[in-house]
């Protein structure tokens, strides 16, 4: 029978498929004990599950081939490595079940690895998977991180952090649902950036059974589970419908009175930059670099890695726009070798531009990175800081670019509310402000956003969060200087109209957002978007704001 569910719609479109779960990353089975006269079968499965998963392994290598298929052989051999397997038996002799003996024979043989050395240290993952996979068989759970499918899925998860993300192929996986997750929250954006439909902060997406089928509708929040036929048809026309409306949107951003407006799009990496250039992105408006640092937890990349990775991106848009942002670690990004491990409250601590100036020399390799990368290209390169609080942060981050010897336009991301406050101030430093929207709501309302249950208070249109806006962005008016929006606000057209009638100067998003707002914003006058903008700072709720924009703009 079909039934819907209500979460948050936060990336556009409509995806009908099977439910997979992204496994649980640490299993750690109940240390529970068994009778005697048990321990023959408990041993029995304890091999079938080993052996099931060194062929799983094996044949998951013959398939990738490469390198991949050398690091899935050497899995598979750990898995069956007779010490391990003769120190499970013994355990499981001793009252362990098969499950509970698993985990602590590989924690014992963890310990020996962590302890031998850097190669054999660095094979501590490697191991863990393989743990985790046969525990899960064990207790016939889904296999942790990201399904085991060949066949395309809806991905359901708690909630998605950056780390997986680099996991997941996208050809893959339809659309995503996660349990927790407001609409700035990593899954959000990585949604946008695949480009495939997303509802996060959805109460009960953990007990969809697996293999479900669901039809996930990203524009409503929407979620049908086993949706009829009839409402597959309707979802599915509805989709080419808009389609056909997107298709016809191209050009420059601008309101349907010439107002400028440059669309930029929001990246994580050169993988990005073709859907950026499809969709007619006039630039990179987010370059959120710290993906390139999530591959190893220990050290930062070398400078020559780094170059290669901006050079690619900066060389796809000649004569346009980059923004760099400079790695922003720490929060919901920790970094192993730069983010305190201690911190009671990550969000509030050593985290952005902080953890830079704590560590000079990561900011600096990466500077000088970035002044290499740029050399002999015609584009306009700007480079901007994250979690700038005030003028002294917008200035120790200028001097570090100007000692860097880099040629580019220095600016700073108002993501704390002082920065709006004081926009001026921070404004004597740097060139350009770009409203991080994501974290100025977290930080405006002290709402995580990484926890649905304060989704409300993460909604961007808020209109607290617009009288920010309106502040930074009349402050770097008064300056001559620009102020774009480059958090997740900017990817919701309607919201796009208001930001513009803001004063904001460029908005930027992931790539698949921005035929919609392109769309929208060309359908009316700056004076429209103005009147919009005054009507949704003059309401008292985020719900009343979207209703005044929206009531204006269709002239009611
Ligand atoms: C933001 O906070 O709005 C932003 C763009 O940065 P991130 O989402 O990467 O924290
Ligand atoms: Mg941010």
């Amino acid at each position: 029978m079909e039934t819907t569910l209500r979460g948050v719609g936060v990336s556009h479109g409509v995806a009908i498929g099977e439910v997979r779960h992204m496994g649980t990353a640490v299993l750690e089975p109940p240390a529970k004990q068994i009778a005697a006269d048990e321990a023959e079968r408990e041993q029995g499965r304890a091999r079938q599950a080993v052996e099931a998963v060194a062929a799983d392994l094996t044949a998951r290598g013959n398939l990738a081939g490469g390198e991949a298929q050398a690091v899935l052989e050497a899995q598979a051999l750990m898995a069956q490595d007779p010490e391990l397997i003769a120190d499970v038996d013994r355990r499981i002799a001793v009252g362990s079940t098969a499950e509970r003996a698993v985990y602590d024979a590989f924690a014992a043989y963890r310990d020996l690895l962590a302890n031998a050395g850097e190669y054999l240290a660095g094979r501590v993952a490697d191991l863990d998977d393989v743990r985790n996979r046969i525990v899960a068989r064990l207790l016939g759970v889904p296999m942790p991180g990201v399904p085991d499918s060949d066949e395309p899925y809806v991905l359901v998860a708690r909630d998605l952090a950056p780390a997986d993300t680099a996991l997941l192929d996208p050809a893959l996986v339809l659309g995503f649902v996660t349990e927790e997750g407001g609409p700035t929250s990593h899954s959000a954006i990585l949604a946008r950036a695949l480009g495939v439909p997303a509802v996060v902060a959805l109460p009960g997406a953990g007990e969809l059974a697996e293999g479900t089928v669901v039809a996930v509708d990203g524009s409503s929040g929407e979620v049908f589970v086993n949706p009829s036929a009839e409402k597959k048809a309707l979802l599915a026309a509805a989709a080419a419908e808009r389609r056909a409306v997107l298709a016809g949107s191209t050009g420059p951003g601008a309101t349907s009175d010439g107002h400028r407006v440059p669309l930029l799009a929001n990246i994580g990496g050169p993988a990005d930059v073709a859907a950026a250039v499809e969709a007619g992105a006039e630039g990179v408006g987010l370059f959120r670099t710290e993906f390139l640092f999530l591959d190893d937890d220990k050290k930062a990349p070398s400078q020559e890695k780094q170059v290669e990775a901006y050079r690619q991106v900066l060389e796809a848009f000649p004569e346009g726009r980059v923004v760099v942002r400079v790695l922003d670690a720490g929060a919901d990004k920790p970094l192993g070798f730069l983010t305190p491990a201690d911190e009671p409250n990550p969000a509030l601590g050593v985290r952005g531009l902080r953890t830079l100036l704590d560590h000079p020399e990561v900011l600096r390799t990466q500077l000088t990175a970035l002044a290499k990368a740029a050399e002999g290209l015609p584009v306009h390169l700007e480079v901007m800081a994250p979690m700038v609080a005030d003028r002294a942060d917008a200035k120790a981050f200028a001097d570090a670019c100007r000692a860097a010897g880099l040629r580019a336009k220095f600016g700073a991301m108002v993501e704390i509310p002082s920065a709006a406050l004081r926009a001026r101030s921070v404004l004597q430093e740097v060139e350009f402000l770009s409203l991080g929207t994501n974290d100025l709501a977290q930080y405006t309302f002290a709402a995580d956003r990484q926890v649905g249950a304060v989704s409300r208070l993460q909604d961007p249109w808020q209109p607290a969060l617009l009288d920010l806006v309106a502040m930074a962005a009349g402050a770097a008016g008064a300056e001559g200087k620009s102020c774009g929006v480059c958090g997740e606000a900017a990817s919701d057209p309607l919201l796009a109209c208001v930001l513009t009638g803001l004063g904001v100067t460029s908005l930027s998003m992931g790539a698949a957002s921005l035929p919609y707002v392109r769309a929208t914003l060309a359908k009316y006058t700056l004076a429209q978007c103005e009147r919009a903008a005054a009507a949704a700072r003059a309401a008292d709720s985020a719900e009343e704001a979207r209703q005044a924009a929206q009531a204006v703009l269709s002239g009611e």
